[in-house]
């Protein structure tokens, strides 16, 4: 068997398209555009290159942003402050704190501080509860973008056994409440593995769908995976690779090359579930704008 592949940078592509659209018509209606505050604590590189690609997306769909830097030393009174300040400005829709955040700030306490009204990454307790009563919310952008790459090829979720690997509480674990709770999308029995997991194969063996979000390149090889399994590869890994001029290639957590010759379906890494997460950033920054998920009284 040869896996066909899951192209998230076309179907990203195709719903940036679509939200492009929703924004025109929602700005002719009579609306100021969606707005989405950005919040950088620090200079981490790598946090600098996943907002400029954010800013990058919202430019094109045509939703305005900027970006407060505050600096690492920024105390948590201070950052819980500024963003008090973004709860309460009627122009922001969307808050998002990138993270990582430096050591001395906890990531748990200045989400819960974010207007829950105003997560678009979906992180806030009030959010990921509703996400478990399987209620209207933000849901988390990288789970929600694997849905909707299961949608655009057809792939069946209900009744399958999926397995995710990684229980973090921005992917894994709210993928897996999605694949278990949700009526509409969801519904199959649903495992889920975290380092304490024993004997990782066994579990991973028996699954029609996989997702690998544990940030281990090459965890999960092709004696791991079932004949046939739908294998979603989130994990993105640097290592390193003298024939690149950066010195370093992107990989995921899996033997991509190994596996696709047993899965049915594949992501590719880059351009799998990437630019999905993005994109529906995107989507849940116009919800927001909308009041679609907690409508005003
Ligand atoms: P975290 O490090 O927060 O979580 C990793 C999870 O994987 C943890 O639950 C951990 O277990 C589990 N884990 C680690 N090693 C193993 C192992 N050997 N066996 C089983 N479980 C293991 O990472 P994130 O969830 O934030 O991200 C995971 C990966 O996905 C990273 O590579 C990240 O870069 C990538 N990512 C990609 C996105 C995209 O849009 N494509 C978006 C977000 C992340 P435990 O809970 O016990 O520690």
């Amino acid at each position: 068997m040869s896996a066909k592949l899951i192209d998230g940078k076309k179907v990203a592509e195709i719903t940036m398209n679509l939200l492009k659209e929703d924004v025109v018509n929602w700005v002719n209606a009579g609306n100021r555009r969606p707005f989405l505050k950005v919040v950088q604590v620090g200079n981490d590189p790598a946090s600098t290159t996943y907002i400029g690609s954010k800013t990058r997306a919202c430019r094109q769909v045509g939703i305005d942003t900027d970006t407060t830097h505050l600096p690492d030393t920024v105390s948590a009174k201070e950052l819980k402050a500024a963003i008090r300040s973004f709860n309460e400005d009627d122009l922001i829709d969307g808050i998002l704190v990138q993270l990582p955040l430096p050591s001395h700030l906890s990531s748990h306490d200045v989400i819960e501080s974010i207007d829950h009204r105003k997560d678009v990454d979906g992180f806030h307790p009030m959010n990921v509860g509703r996400l478990t009563v399987d209620q209207p919310t933000f849901r988390s952008c990288t789970p929600a973008g694997i849905f909707e790459l299961f949608q655009y090829y057809s792939i069946q979720v209900k009744s399958k056994h999926a397995v995710v690997v990684g229980a973090s509480n921005i992917v894994g674990s709210p993928m897996a409440i999605m694949l278990s709770r949700e009526n509409t999308t969801g519904k199959a029995t649903t495992t889920i593995c975290h380092k304490f997991t024993k004997d990782l194969t066994s579990h991973t063996i028996a699954a029609d769908i996989l997702v690998v979000a544990a940030g281990q390149p090459n965890l999960i090889k092709a004696e791991m995976v079932k004949e046939g399994a739908v294998v979603i590869d989130v994990g993105i890994n640097r290592v390193a690779d003298e024939t690149s001029d950066k010195g370093y290639k992107l990989v995921g957590d899996c033997d991509f090359e190994g596996i696709r010759k047993k899965a049915s379906w594949i992501t590719p890494v880059p351009g799998g579930v990437g630019p999905m997460t993005v994109a529906m950033l995107m989507k849940n920054t116009l919800l927001a704008a909308k009041k679609s998920i907690y409508p005003e009284d």
